[in-house]
């Protein structure tokens, strides 16, 4: 797995045993040691100093009961978790998840990616991630206020704005992070508007956020696109999931020209080689919160597949938005087989190592999460900065900043997947770039 590195090797075996269970954690961990070889070659002393072995095993691991009560009056107990992985380059900065399936694992790849993805954005931001096993689905707003402020409780005292700053992930969105900095507010009497990102506009959010996850990808991959004589003007391109990462992914590429032929959900696909229209998705989406097969009922050009894999759909380029492990071996060779071109990942870790292995063999042009989805939390950095200057800034600007920051990524990572000798390969390069940067600083910073 590490190219016969004996050292990375046995890292590797003594993270998966202390953290047995934890399927995707190992898949993160292994997925960045199989790029560090060459690194340790270059700066012995991160070896000297532990560096991987403190990396993988996070400061702070907080799992707490969430108690809360139904509009019948019933209770429900769910689990609450941060994990505070890394705080080298600023405070702990990374998105809470609310879904049925998140348990320590899921916290802890998120978390563990998060440290890298953040170092790239180049802003003084360090990783974490929370979340809960808690369902959204279905639930009332006086349900969802009644979990946060709950969840709210047992985590208010390990945040601060110079010290843990969550947002928004997979089921949380500004209105959950209305409600957890209410109550945050009321417990600390303090309207410390920096705490958390994804605020709303009229209240301390910064313009950009809501759009910057999918705008971010797809300035990110137009970059990677020009420099290989490519761009989107013309591209059919396929975009998994319809949330926040999706929507604003499938504005940007139409913007650009491309054409959106498919977005799915959990339930099914939608599939229309007319082009999909977005605001349709935002409609049904962010306003009636309803389920993605609505789309054929406005739109008669468009064919919904309940159960089906969007990866099966003859396109030029894919953007993975929607979870973990939605690409597989399989997928990718469908798509390759297809002819797809590029690949960018707006979900975290949404390829398979696998899947991975097949688009480099294939030589697609592939951009990880770690660089390609940084735009979100990028944008949230711009929020604390304007969070702490008491200031706003206009949607140009936010955008503009935006927009270079990802250029910056782009460079930056293909600039080191040319240094270690992978030209071209910007999984190499985000995670050496990353790990060089939040290396140096733990080094800096001594052994504590
Ligand atoms: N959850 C997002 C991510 O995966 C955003 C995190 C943030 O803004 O802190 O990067």
């Amino acid at each position: 797995m590490f190219g016969g590195d004996e050292k990375l090797e046995s890292i590797y075996k003594e993270v998966t045993d202390r953290n047995p269970g934890e399927a995707e954690f190992h898949q993160a961990v292994g997925e960045v040691l199989s790029s560090l070889s060459p690194v340790f070659a270059k700066y012995p002393e991160f070896c000297d100093y532990k560096i991987i072995e403190r990396l993988c095993e996070p400061d702070r691991q907080i799992i707490f009961r969430v108690l809360w009560e139904d509009e019948k009056g019933e209770l429900h107990i769910n689990r609450g978790f941060r994990v505070q992985f890394n705080n080298a380059l600023g405070p702990y900065k990374g998105g809470l998840r609310f879904h049925p399936s998140v348990y320590l694992g899921t916290v802890k790849f998120l978390g563990f990616e998060q440290i890298f993805k953040n170092a790239l954005t180049g802003m003084p931001l360090g990783g974490a991630k929370g979340g809960s096993d808690f369902d959204p689905h279905g639930k009332t707003d006086r349900e969802i206020m009644n979990f946060c402020r709950r969840f709210m409780t047992e985590l208010y005292q390990y945040l601060g704005d110079e010290t843990d700053v969550p947002a928004g992930d997979i089921g949380v969105g500004s209105r959950e992070i209305g409600y957890l900095f209410g109550q945050y507010k009321r417990l600390t009497h303090r309207f410390e508007a920096g705490v958390i990102t994804g605020k709303r506009l009229n209240w301390g959010g910064s313009k950009v956020r809501t759009e910057a996850t999918g705008y971010g990808l797809v300035y990110l991959m137009d970059e990677m696109l020009k420099d290989h004589k490519k761009s989107f003007d013309g591209m059919k391109v396929t975009i998994s999931g319809s949330g926040n990462v999706a929507i604003y992914a499938a504005e940007k590429v139409i913007q650009l020209g491309g054409k959106v032929i498919a977005m799915s959900d959990s339930n099914g696909v939608i599939h229309d080689e007319s082009g999909i229209n977005v605001e349709t998705i935002k409609q049904i989406k962010e306003v009636e919160r309803k389920r993605i097969k609505e789309y054929a009922k406005f739109h008669e050009t468009a064919a919904y597949y309940d159960g089906g894999n969007i990866w099966k759909i003859e396109t030029d380029i894919a953007l993975p938005c929607a979870t973990e492990n939605e690409i597989t071996g399989r997928d990718a060779e469908t798509l390759v087989k297809n002819g797809v071109i590029a690949v960018g990942e707006g979900a975290n870790m949404p390829t398979t190592f696998e899947g991975i292995k097949v688009f480099l063999d294939a030589g697609i042009l592939f951009a990880p999460a770690k660089a390609a989805n940084a735009g979100g939390v990028a944008t949230s950095a711009l929020e604390m900065v304007q969070n702490g200057r008491h200031d706003v800034w206009t949607f140009e600007y936010t955008d503009k900043r935006l927009k270079e920051i990802m250029k910056d990524i782009y460079k930056n990572c293909s600039g080191t997947a040319e240094e270690y000798g992978k030209p071209g390969n910007l999984i190499m390069g985000a995670n050496v770039a990353a790990f060089i940067k939040v290396a140096t600083a733990m080094v800096d910073q001594g052994i504590v």
